[in-house]
């Protein structure tokens, strides 16, 4: 077959996942790479000026058009050319960035990760093989990542924002490796019949498969892989291949998280819901008033645009706050979405919470480490509000224990005390509730590209995708009030 880089690397992790994105693609879950695939678009448009002007070889659906304008492009004697295209017996690869000094060549594959994988190392020793048998005197090879300690400071400094890293030995050493595993992908892909391979660990490394549906269909349902409480895949395997797949098989077999247990108790027997009221009480006694409800949405890149930043830094653009001054009083909601597209959304944002958050108010939160972090983080950027924001983290109370803890779980509830599960399990019925009936968006991820998209809209859809946005960050905080009557309701 016609291979390039990634079907080479979807080959090597599970020659079966080539297959079936060949015979049958249809049977293929949807996994939203898009956030991905739009990082590594940036990432590679920056590290196009790592080694100063370049020659684009630009995309082309006849590929023999790319590689034909690679060998105009090589004509020059020094020459930096990214997505250089090269095939060597139907093995097709783009190279991210070719350097040719003389007769000899270097190349990087540029990765929009702050971590070096094994995978990595395997897409370029693809690419180090192709052009090798092609006749190229490569020289080095090596896999560029982001450094994640990089701190922008004035203009992107493009050497230290990137790390190269040497890997041709490793590339020299897989030579026949590379070799051999294109044979074995040829040969696989001659199969008509659908091949038999059973799942494991590839399923989930070094990506996630989206055929583990349609390969794990015959289970029972529910069955092991259902299992929540953060269960590590492996124990899920190691359950599967001793054949216990159904909850009945597994259950009393031990190992497990007993919160695992509970799990497959409550969805085989249908068991009432279980409360704790001790502990959840103990949580409530030390909730104070005024009790504020707060939730942040945040966006993160992989090339920092902010001073003061690092790749991937979580950047806070909005909050929801909604609060009671007394007991049994008037709910009230404040909120802010910062219009400063261009700038630091965090300066605004810091000023506005100091302002509707009084020192030594008692906040609410679900899952506290993520605004905790994010707080330290602009306590330390905004010195001015270090001390307020400081003592908001001192006085954050976290609503996830009592579902973390299962003093509060019933059988809807899935394995998941995360409040996107907690909350429908809890309100089945109420539409204010359902984030579906939300417009344009509905989750984290959707917030943070519509935050990133603002800049580039009319006047007209700013203030339409402003107003969803401003709707899905008020449920956030909502959804939490709702949740704490309830366990207030629940220990009557
Ligand atoms: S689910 Fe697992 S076995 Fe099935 S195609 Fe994907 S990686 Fe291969």
């Amino acid at each position: 077959m016609n291979l390039s880089k990634s079907k080479y690397c979807n080959g090597i992790q599970c020659k079966k996942m080539l297959w079936l994105y060949k015979y049958k693609p249809e049977e293929q879950e949807e996994i939203d790479n898009q956030a991905v695939f739009d990082n590594g678009n940036d990432v590679h448009e920056v590290a196009r000026k790592l080694f100063g002007e370049d020659i684009n070889i630009a995309f082309n659906e006849d590929l023999n058009e790319m590689i034909k304008d690679t060998e105009k492009a090589l004509e020059n004697e020094n020459v930096i050319i990214t997505e250089a295209s090269f095939n060597y017996n139907n093995n097709f690869c783009s190279v991210d960035i070719l350097k040719k000094e003389g007769d000899t060549f270097e190349i990087y594959e540029v990765k929009s990760s702050t971590h070096l994988k094994d995978i990595y190392i395997n897409d370029a020793s693809y690419q180090y093989y192709v052009l090798t048998s092609l006749g190229f005197n490569v020289t080095k090879c090596y896999v560029v990542i982001l450094n994640k300690d990089y701190v922008l400071n004035g203009n992107l400094d493009l050497d230290e924002l990137f790390i190269k890293n040497d890997i041709t030995s490793d590339a020299i050493a897989k030579l026949d490796e590379v070799k051999s595993n294109i044979e074995d992908i040829n040969k696989y892909m001659e199969q008509t019949e659908e091949p038999d391979d059973d799942i494991g660990r590839q399923c989930f490394d070094p990506y996630d498969c989206p055929f583990f549906k349609y390969c794990t269909r015959n289970l029972p349902s529910p069955n092991v892989f259902d299992i929540g409480w953060n269960t590590r895949f492996d124990k899920k395997l190691s359950m599967y291949y001793n054949g216990k797949t159904s909850y009945s098989d597994i259950l009393g077999a031990g190992g497990l998280n007993p919160k695992a247990d509970t799990q497959m108790n409550y969805e085989l027997y249908n068991l009432e819901p279980k409360i704790n009221k001790d502990n959840i009480e103990a949580l409530l006694n030390t909730f104070t008033y005024p009790l504020y409800f707060l939730d942040f949405e945040s966006y993160q890149v992989p090339i920092p645009t902010i001073e003061g930043t690092k790749p991937y830094q979580q950047i806070c653009f909005q909050y929801s706050l909604h609060y009671y001054l007394e007991k049994n009083g008037e709910l009230f909601h404040k909120e802010y979405l910062s219009d400063d597209y261009e700038g630091n959304p965090m300066y605004g944002l810091c000023k506005r919470l100091c302002e509707d958050i009084p020192k030594d108010s008692c906040v609410l939160v679900y899952n506290q480490s993520f605004e905790i972090s994010r707080l330290k983080e602009m306590a330390a950027l905004f010195p001015e509000f270090r001390d307020h924001l400081l003592n908001i983290v001192d006085n954050i109370k976290d609503l996830l224990p009592p579902f973390k803890n299962q003093d509060y779980y019933v059988k809807e509830m899935g394995g998941s005390a995360s409040i996107k599960s907690v909350l429908p399990a809890l309100f089945p019925d109420d539409p204010s509730l359902d984030y579906h009936n939300l417009d344009q968006v509905h989750k984290g991820d959707e917030a943070s590209n519509a935050y990133l998209s603002l800049a580039e809209l009319s006047e007209e859809e700013q203030e339409t995708l402003r107003e969803n946005m401003l709707k899905y960050c008020e449920l956030d905080t909502y959804a939490m009030v709702k949740i704490y009557e309830k366990l207030l309701e629940v220990i009557k």
